[in-house]
């Protein structure tokens, strides 16, 4: 079959395909960091990814043979489809993050698998030619620990994320950590360099390897909390894409050494952007275990002061520059488009309204961005936190919906909190500040605010969209 398949130049349909599959990645890619064309790079990315899966199937072959198993492969993938799509139709856009964690998850989960049924026949292989191992099984190896841990820490970071799994902060875990690491690396030394003549008694070490990389995995994530998370949440991104380019290598397939490669290195460059954003080096957020969540902050605390819906709509009326810090518990209450409409209300009454968009507000990375154009606010509306910052203080009303984190001032004044040098939305700057929220409830840091105990702050309590629809009804009659 293949030598109709075959182009003149040698190039088969196959590899044909796989190159098309690496550009529409690619194009998908480059489309996903703009909120207006996001939409369409994700479309191209799954035609990329149904091109390299049907190329595959249909044209790959190993010593003159065809694929095989189809039924298992077909039937696996119509399982698999139905049950993502189930998923993924059916989760709150709030349990979004954990959703993408839990994919996440499984990319390294099939790529540990990968690696765990591949190393008898690759080492035995290598048996016949060389004796020897080569770049083959380190491939292997690695694949299998660096998808193991990212499985794993995955699956923690989903519990984390959905409440279900709280904080380990044991500094001891630091040094357990670094030992089961070292362990793990010493373990591929010596795997590598024994004789693979021995693969039937490495198979079991690689059992091994693979519970040990779970646990490293677990026990890495466990200890991360405050607000390192989303740091380690773009790391373990990135180790599933690394994970998947070393089955790319093993299988000499291009599509997936691609897709692979652009994951893991989007995952890094995503992961230096977080760790800048938190004002963290890597190493700080991986062994830098946390203290209690507390801070000088906690009983040194103050009066609140409270604002009425019709105080609010007047204050806001009136006002040249209004700055909405949209949080986590905006997405909570699902108030993005009453937001918006707030927005455009006030803007027809000449009032100038922008974003305030920090970079690790929600619980994934891009949240708000991807929650406000949902709403189909303008981007140009959106302003990254340390851009607006310098314009605070020319600002009438700061208002804050539903973040708390990310506008906390302890993270520059109080050296003991979880969050110091993280750089927050100045909202203490502006001139007036209100803040919407349900009541005293702590963030995701769970730590005290003493913005909201500040002169200028006033709290309008209530679930942010009802409060805002009642704003909306106020500032419409005015
Ligand atoms: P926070 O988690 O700090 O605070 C959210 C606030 O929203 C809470 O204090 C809560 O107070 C309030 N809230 C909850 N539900 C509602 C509702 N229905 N209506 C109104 N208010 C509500 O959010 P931020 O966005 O400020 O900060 C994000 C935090 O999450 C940071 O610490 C960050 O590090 C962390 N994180 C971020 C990730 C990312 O990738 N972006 C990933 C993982 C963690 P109350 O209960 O009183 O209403």
């Amino acid at each position: 079959m293949n030598d109709v398949m075959h182009f003149s130049a040698g190039i088969s349909v196959m590899e044909i395909s796989y190159i098309l599959a690496s550009v529409l990645f690619i194009l998908g890619l480059k489309m996903l960091s703009h909120p207006l064309t996001a939409r369409r790079g994700n479309i191209l990315a799954a035609i990329g990814m149904i091109l390299a899966i049907a190329a595959t199937i249909l044209f790959h072959e190993k010593e003159g043979k065809p694929i095989g198993n189809i039924g298992w492969i077909l039937g696996a993938m119509v399982i698999g489809t139905i049950i993502g799509w189930v998923i993924a139709k059916r989760v709150r856009m709030t349990a979004m993050p954990q959703l993408v964690s839990f994919f996440n998850g499984m990319g390294g989960a099939a790529a540990a698998l990968i690696s765990m049924m591949e190393f008898p026949h690759v080492s035995q292989e290598l048996m016949m030619r060389s004796g020897m191992a080569n770049g083959h099984v380190l491939a292997i190896l690695l694949g299998l620990v660096i998808g193991s841990v990212s499985w794993a820490g995955s699956m923690i970071a989903f519990g984390k994320l959905d409440g279900k799994i709280g904080d380990l902060r044991i500094k001891a875990l630091r040094y357990v950590n670094m030992t089961i690491l070292a362990g793990i690396i010493g373990f591929i030394v010596y795997i590598m360099t024994r004789d693979v003549a021995a693969s039937a008694e490495l198979t079991h070490l690689i059992i091994i390897l693979f519970v040990v990389s779970v646990l490293y995995g677990v026990l890495f994530v466990m200890p991360i909390g405050g607000a390192d998370m989303p740091v380690v949440i773009s790391l373990l991104n990135s180790f599933t894409g690394v994970a998947a380019a070393m089955g790319g290598f093993l299988y000499n397939n291009q599509a997936m050494l691609t897709g692979g490669i652009l994951v893991g290195s989007a995952g890094t460059i995503l992961t230096i952007l977080m760790c800048r954003a938190m004002n963290r080096s890597l190493l700080n957020v991986i062994i830098g275990v946390f203290g209690g969540g507390g801070s000088a902050a906690e009983g040194a605390a103050g009066t609140i002061k409270e604002i009425t819906v019709a105080d609010a709509a007047v204050l806001l009326s009136y006002s040249k520059k209004v700055v909405v810090v949209p949080g986590y518990g905006l997405a909570v209450a699902q108030a993005q488009h009453i937001c918006h409409e707030l927005d455009k209300m006030l803007e027809e009454k000449g009032v100038e309204v922008k974003y305030a968009i920090h970079p690790v507000a929600g619980r994934m990375p891009g949240h708000m961005n991807v929650l406000l154009a949902e709403a189909d606010v303008p981007y140009e509306q959106l302003v990254e936190s340390d851009e607006i910052n310098p314009d605070l203080p020319n600002t009438d009303v700061i208002v804050v919906i539903g973040a708390n984190d990310v506008v906390n001032p302890a993270a520059e004044d109080d050296p003991s909190s979880p969050i110091y040098g993280m750089p927050i939305v100045r909202a203490r700057e502006a001139k007036n500040i209100i803040v919407m929220k349900r009541g005293m409830g702590k963030g995701y840091a769970a730590i005290e605010n003493l913005l909201f105990y500040n002169d200028k702050t006033r709290m309008l309590f209530g679930d942010a969209k009802s409060t805002l629809q009642a704003l909306v009804s106020e500032v419409k009659a005015l």
